[in-house]
């Protein structure tokens, strides 16, 4: 027995996420690149798996390359530059770069 991966909380005998994480992330494969972020929540939402449990499997960063939060944002903000004609490629990298620099220059 271990913990998930993304929520931290006990899982079963099989793979590195729990059953609801599991349909999160279904469901995020889904949804990414297709709706906005506010459809995209409702789409999570949509699972059943509580909210609170949702915030935490979006912040979770177990790969390293970025919380599915930021993996998302980037690519929203990258096709919305580019139906804008601007150049450029959000990473997720730069995202949280960004969010981070916001939070501290409002405390
Ligand atoms: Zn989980």
């Amino acid at each position: 027995m271990g913990r998930c991966v993304y929520c931290g909380e006990r899982r079963g005998f099989w793979g590195k996420t729990c059953g609801d994480c599991k349909k999160l992330l279904a469901r995020v494969e889904e949804l990414r690149g297709r709706v906005g972020y506010g459809e995209f929540l409702d789409g999570l939402a949509a699972t059943g798996v509580p909210k609170e449990k949702i915030l935490v499997f979006l912040k979770a960063d177990p790969e390293g390359k970025g919380s599915i939060q930021d993996q998302v944002t980037a690519e929203m903000a990258s096709e919305l530059m580019s139906v804008m004609g601007l150049k450029g490629n959000q990473t997720p990298q730069e995202v949280k770069r960004i969010r981070e620099t916001t939070t501290k220059e409002s405390k």
